[in-house]
């Protein structure tokens, strides 16, 4: 089975807005880098960005897979134990995270039945959920200097972002990459170009995709900076790792700002983003 090309997926994301906020609000249960492959897959078949569900899923809306169909692919977690040569466990105790291609999702446009109302909406992202889970606290911007839009103190989970920024979701996001990405760093002030560009380009990446993701602005200015910084790279080119490293960073930040799972499966609550600007 074949794997995606993340690169790719990365580099549609950073040149076609629009998609990961649709991605977003339809398939928000799922990681970034499988929203941004599910789109690949629907439009490389020639079919619009819609939810997706697997056979049984659809099964419990009244809907069935239209003859002929063939499954989208996702990468799904799956636990495994070590072992030897022989077959034998390693370690019992020692259980490992791996991932596997599944094809097991149709859109809604591979089904048919009883009708389908998907749910566009956003689901809420709260800042202070997320600073919280995340183990992150956000201070009053204290600093002189102007110019700088924001600032991270990674050692210490320490965040801040100017009053005055126009963009200051954008900001908000790259600091927090940066204090879970970069945590080897004392302080980075966001008004120059750092010696690191590598550093830059992974922190705004990761913001890019989840103002993409949340519908919010920024996005042009954002991947103007990505590109500014990439030709201070010493290879000018992301590494799978890299690129790792931002969809994972993306996913922490998204999910640790989503509200808890409501247990009853059905929202009573009008969903809203309460902690948006
Ligand atoms: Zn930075």
């Amino acid at each position: 089975m074949h794997t995606p090309d993340w690169k790719q997926l990365l580099a549609d994301a950073l040149t076609l807005p629009g998609r990961l906020s649709a991605a977003y609000s339809m398939f928000h249960n799922y990681s970034i880098s499988n929203r941004l492959w599910a789109i690949a897959q629907l439009e490389a078949r020639g079919l619009p960005i819609s939810p997706i569900a697997s056979y049984n899923g659809w099964k419990k809306f009244g809907r069935q897979v239209k003859k002929g169909e063939k499954a989208l692919s996702l990468l799904m977690p799956r636990m495994y134990r070590k072992k030897d040569a022989s077959g034998a466990l390693t370690d019992p105790e020692d259980i490992r995270i791996g991932f596997m291609v599944r094809n097991h999702w149709f859109s809604l446009d591979q089904t048919e039945g009883e009708a389908y109302e998907p749910d566009l909406l956003i689901p809420e992202w709260s800042r202070v959920a997320a600073l919280d889970a995340l183990g992150l606290r956000e201070e009053v911007f204290s600093d002189m200097n102007g110019n700088k839009m924001g600032y991270s103190v990674p050692c210490e989970g320490v965040i801040a972002v100017n009053p005055l920024n126009p963009l200051p979701w954008k900001t908000r996001f790259h600091e927090i990459a940066h204090c879970l990405l970069h945590t080897e760093a004392a302080m980075l002030s966001d008004d120059q170009v750092l010696d690191d560009s590598l550093i830059e380009v992974e922190a705004e990446s990761v913001a890019y995709l989840c103002c993409a993701s949340l519908g919010l602005p920024g996005l042009a200015e954002s991947r103007g900076y990505i590109q500014h910084w990439m030709q201070g790279t010493e290879s000018k080119r992301l590494t799978g790792k890299n690129i790792q490293r931002i969809f994972g960073a993306a996913d922490k930040i998204l999910s640790a700002g989503k509200p808890a799972q409501p247990e009853s499966g059905i929202c009573g609550q009008a969903m809203q983003a309460a902690d948006l600007p």
